[in-house]
């Protein structure tokens, strides 16, 4: 294992990102940090980091924070039960007194919204605590480093992996292996490996490379199929004393986009007819959903109405968490706001 270690953290050392969340030991930052690149790529959750440190820089700020201002910071991350998950765990560390952050495993777990992995990774990147973090990047590291050819998203793959990497944690070391074992997979073992293994550092200790098998690695389970479903938005504009006014309305129920807001829906069961003219169509994947949603403007002179709506004037509407799709439909409607 020293050679593995070796190699791995010489690489490590030399290649590494600089990013805020590695440069701090602070158990709330690191959360925040795992929470918001679970949803997006480094770049971008980089500037959502910034936003949400520089706005509530302790635990107690954001807790509280209104829930609906935690949205609107989110917005544009999409699966805003993470959000909401994050507000709830905020107000859980306070009202525990578990403030600035718990550092205890079993603690950090019962937070809302807090899996294996990001109680492994804060554990071990504020306290160094000997627990592994494993993310996508690892898991893939790991099944080509050992050959494993099970899926690594089932629960028993998931056993099994968690099986081997307790095997190879550095103990002496778990906040480096775990840092340098994910920028490993994030940066150079990646899902298309080009010629990268003729020159990796890990080679000789890599199996599947012996084995000529690291390109099919890792082994996801089956995709579920995806459920169909067609949205028809309405989009009312009306101009009135040189204003522009929408409705929205709020998802309430317990479904994609809980408490979120968009323009007036139209849910079909089956595929609608063709509309003319043709609308705006966007077709917007979820884990388990594909959305034919399409936006049909109308400008009338008097807004109608319709229950669950509220009157928003156009430029007030960054002040509403919008859902992804909304957004997504603002700009290809080229709606400034
Ligand atoms: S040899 Fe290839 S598959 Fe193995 S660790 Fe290196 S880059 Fe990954």
């Amino acid at each position: 294992m020293e050679n593995l270690y070796n190699h791995l953290y010489r690489w490590y050392a030399i290649n590494h990102r600089i990013l805020p969340w590695r440069e701090t030991e602070e158990g709330y930052r690191i959360w925040l940090s795992e929470v918001i690149l679970q949803q997006t790529r480094v770049q971008q959750g980089l500037d959502y980091y910034l936003r949400f440190v520089a706005r509530w820089p302790h635990v107690e700020d954001l807790a509280a924070a209104a829930e609906d201002d935690v949205l609107r910071e989110w917005q544009g991350l999409g699966y805003y039960s993470r959000a909401r998950n994050l507000h709830k765990a905020a107000q859980m560390i306070v009202e525990r007194g578990w403030t600035p952050f718990p550092t205890r495993f079993e603690d950090i777990r019962q937070l809302p919204g807090v899996g294996d992995y990001t109680a492994g990774a804060i554990a071990s990147f504020a306290y160094n605590q000997p627990y592994p973090a494993m993310d996508g990047n690892v898991y893939r590291v790991v099944a080509r480093l050992l050959d494993i050819d099970e899926p690594f998203d089932t629960t028993n793959g998931k056993k099994l992996f968690h099986k081997h990497i307790e095997k190879i944690l550095d103990r002496e070391n778990p906040r480096l292996f775990n840092s340098a074992i994910m920028e490993f997979g994030a940066l150079y073992c990646t899902p298309t490996l080009g010629d990268n293994c003729l020159t990796c550092p890990l080679q000789a200790q890599c199996i599947s490379h012996a084995h000529g098998t690291a390109e099919l690695l890792p082994v996801r389970k089956p995709r579920p199929q995806l459920r169909d479903r067609w949205l028809d938005y309405h989009v009312y504009l009306c101009r009135r004393d040189g204003k522009l006014y929408t409705l929205l309305h709020q998802r309430t129920q317990k479904d994609i986009w809980q408490h979120l807001y968009e323009f007036v829906l139209e849910e079909h069961d089956k595929q609608p007819k063709a509309i003319n003219p043709l609308p705006l169509s966007i077709t917007h994947i979820l884990s388990h959903q594909r959305l034919h949603a399409r936006f049909c403007v109308h400008k009338v002179d008097v807004l109608p109405q319709i229950e669950n709506t509220l009157t928003v004037e156009w430029t007030d509407i960054d002040h509403y968490a919008l859902s992804r799709l909304t957004l997504k439909a603002i700009e290809k409607l080229g709606l400034s706001r």
